[in-house]
């Protein structure tokens, strides 16, 4: 039975669900079975007696799903209190929270509730479990500075060290100062535990009359009933890892008994690119039996509805993932692993100022986990697409701290909102450079948002802080109630906020390039969003409409939704909303406002379209999924950076030169000078 996805709360297919005749003591049978069941009295014992319990598990050993089930079978969520439990990933956070609402019987929503950024699935009387971004944790404390209202937070998943969660750990090891009742469960599948353990060492401290929990965390490993994984390398370097990665798909599903493939590769592209050789490659098709499934974040939900599905008998599941399958999701049935040994990673330039998704070899510790995915059932194999030489000699043994390649413009005024002005002596897990920390304050300064003393202005920083999106986008937001333009402004926003609107067909390129010209203006990106829009209303939110024009419909719907909320959250702030009739002026005078950052200009003299950042010189290109792309407008901003053998900016939209000394005299000011000396 899959589940229907249209409106409704429950998201996830499961075997349990109550329609398939499993009564309640099967589950129990189930959650008993799990290795951390065990562990279930030592955990309680060591929750009751530290402030701070760290515990260390295989993915898969019920960490997730059972811990916050064993508190409140012990009493933390009586007294009007509720538990909660952080995740890095959207996706995550919904899985576990349908199952766990399932595994307890109750309605998801009531009992056992998630929030996520625009999507709130909780109810204040009843919730007691509630599963959660640690992004949304962090904003729930501008309203709750103690978070109160949690008896225990888990921080789930710490070991993949989020700009987030570093954050969120640095302050709740200043609430638990404030807060000696509050626990604290700290999960992680690596050896971070040890230093996660003294990042929380407050014992020091400890005075002999002091009563409550100790202060010294607890570090508790549940041993998991993982089977054997062999691993195999590559004997000689792989040119292609998509097409190597393919070729091992293929010779598994020749060659080996059944069981599921999870690949994993590095992002939407990369799976599609996979998924279409596997499909055309009539060496595979002519094999029966293969069902290949893509699985990365922002997939639709049907499709994920699927990837969680048991296999169909006689069938044998691939599924094509980026690292969201590494730790935090649970997929039943898998035997083969395939490793391409890279992912898609955030890195920033403090020099530059820019932040780039870069593909990038993965560590030792990511390679270990992805293996680990291959012995959950049986004894399972994983296929490394790199020689056993370059794991030994030259990947890392662990990765870097997002926190330390990351813009932290975010982070900063998070922190700032919360009342942290010490923001460089701040106590991090993981300590960001000092020049990072310093382009932040600067583009905060240029913004408007803090000021001379690198305190949040008033209320223009408030109001930023307030809008649950990235700094520069608030700000954009701001603008547009000058500009007159905030509907637009809005809808801008809200499909940024979204990884696509477009709807990629396998294989249909040109398709979708033809679809993408119907709607683009010559002003760029963010206009043509507002155009395609602008035809979805007009078509009555019509999913055969999108189709027709390779919109995605899920998307547009998850659109007008974030919409509504952005529109609530601007009139809570006293912004206006009002359309500016298609004065496109006035809504790329209001990005600009938000972005001026990010502002280039193209080389005078280019043939191929090269532009320089007006900030500090970095070559760059029109990303060719852009609208601008060959139009190449002498002067443009853009949203991001992905890097791949360039440079690419996406979503540009060409501008005014003098738009930008109107919007951030300090900024260009500065930045001319410095040209001028050079
Ligand atoms: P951990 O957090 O330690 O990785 P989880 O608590 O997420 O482990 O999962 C424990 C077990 O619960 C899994 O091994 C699986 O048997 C079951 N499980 C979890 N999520 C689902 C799901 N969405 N569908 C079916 N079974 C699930
Ligand atoms: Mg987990």
């Amino acid at each position: 039975v899959l589940v229907d996805d249209e409106e409704g709360g429950v998201l996830f297919y499961s075997s349990l669900s109550s329609s398939s005749g499993y009564g309640h003591a099967s589950i129990e049978k189930q959650r008993q079975r799990l290795p951390v069941y065990k562990y279930r009295t030592s955990i309680l014992y060591l929750v009751e007696n530290h402030a701070t319990t760290v515990i260390v598990g295989e993915t898969g050993s019920g960490k997730t799903t059972q811990i916050p089930q064993y508190l409140k079978e012990a009493g933390w969520a009586e007294g009007g209190r509720m538990i909660a439990c952080t995740q890095p990933r959207r996706l995550a956070v919904q899985s576990v929270a349908s199952r766990v609402s399932e595994e307890m019987g109750v309605k998801l929503g009531e009992e056992v509730g998630y929030t996520i950024r625009f999507e709130d699935i909780t109810n204040a009387d009843v919730t007691r479990i509630k599963f959660l971004t640690d992004g949304v944790l962090l904003r729930e404390m501008m309203d709750d500075p103690l978070l109160s209202k949690y008896s225990v937070i888990m921080v789930d998943e710490a070991h993949e060290r989020s700009l987030s969660t570093d954050i969120l750990l640095g302050l709740l090891k200043k609430i638990q100062r404030r807060r000696p009742e509050l626990r604290l469960v700290i999960s992680s599948a690596t050896i971070e535990a040890k230093s996660m353990a003294s990042f929380f060492n407050n014992s020091r401290k400890r005075q002999e009359e002091e009563l409550g929990p100790s202060k010294e965390p607890a570090i508790l490993s549940v041993e998991g009933r993982g089977f054997n994984v062999q691993t195999f390398y590559a004997e000689e370097p792989v040119p292609d890892y998509i097409r190597a990665a393919v070729s091992t798909v293929s010779s598994i599903h020749d060659e080996e008994p059944v069981g599921d493939i999870l690949v994993f590769l590095t992002g939407q592209d990369d799976i599609e690119a996979a998924i279409q050789m596997l499909t055309e490659d009539t060496e595979v098709t002519r094999k029966p039996g293969l069902f290949v499934l893509p699985l990365y974040s922002g997939l639709p939900r049907a499709d994920q509805d699927l990837v969680f599905s048991p296999t169909p008998r006689g069938k044998r599941k691939v599924i094509i993932s980026t690292n969201i399958a590494e730790t935090s999701l649970t997929l039943e049935g898998v035997v083969y692993v395939v490793d391409c040994g890279f992912s898609k990673q955030r890195f920033y330039n403090p020099m530059t100022d820019i932040e780039n998704l870069v593909v990038a070899p993965i560590s030792k510790a990511s390679a270990r986990q992805r293996a680990g995915r291959a012995g959950r059932v049986r004894p399972g194999k994983c296929y490394r697409l790199y020689t056993e030489e370059y794991f030994l000699n030259e990947m890392s043994a662990h990765g870097i701290p997002e926190m330390q390649r990351s813009n932290l413009v975010s982070c900063v005024i998070q922190l700032k909102a919360l009342g942290i002005d010490n923001i460089l002596g701040f106590d991090w897990p993981a300590s960001p450079s000092p020049e990072a920390l310093i382009r932040a304050l600067e583009v905060l300064y240029s913004l408007g948002v803090i000021d001379d003393d690198a305190k949040l202005t008033s209320p223009a920083g408030f109001q930023v802080a307030e809008i649950p999106l990235d700094p520069m986008i608030s700000k954009m937001i701001l603008a547009s109630s000058d500009y007159g333009c905030s509907e637009e402004v809005i809808t801008i926003a809200a499909v940024l906020s979204i990884q696509s609107i477009w709807f990629s067909v396998r294989g249909s390129q040109k398709e979708l390039d033809e679809a993408k010209l119907r709607f683009a203006a010559a002003e760029g990106d963010h206009v043509t969003f507002l155009n395609v829009n602008k035809g979805f209303i007009e078509s009555g939110k019509s999913s055969n409409w999108c189709h027709k024009n390779h919109v995605n419909y899920q998307a547009m719907k998850k659109v007008q939704e974030i919409r509504q909320q952005l529109r609530r959250i601007a009139q809570r702030l006293g912004i206006a909303l009002k359309s500016c009739e298609g004065d496109t002026r006035a809504v790329r005078k209001a990005i600009t406002a938000g972005f001026f950052a990010n502002a280039c200009r193209l080389e005078a003299f280019s043939h191929n379209g090269l532009y320089k950042t007006i900030r500090s010189s970095q070559e760059v290109y029109i990303h060719p999924s852009s609208v601008l792309f060959r139009v190449n407008p002498k002067w443009v901003i853009f949203h991001s950076i992905v890097s791949t053998d360039r440079q690419y900016m996406r979503n540009v939209i060409s501008i005014d030169p003098s738009w930008l000394t109107e919007a951030a005299p300090h900024f260009y000011q500065h930045q001319q000078l410095k040209s001028r000396a050079q």
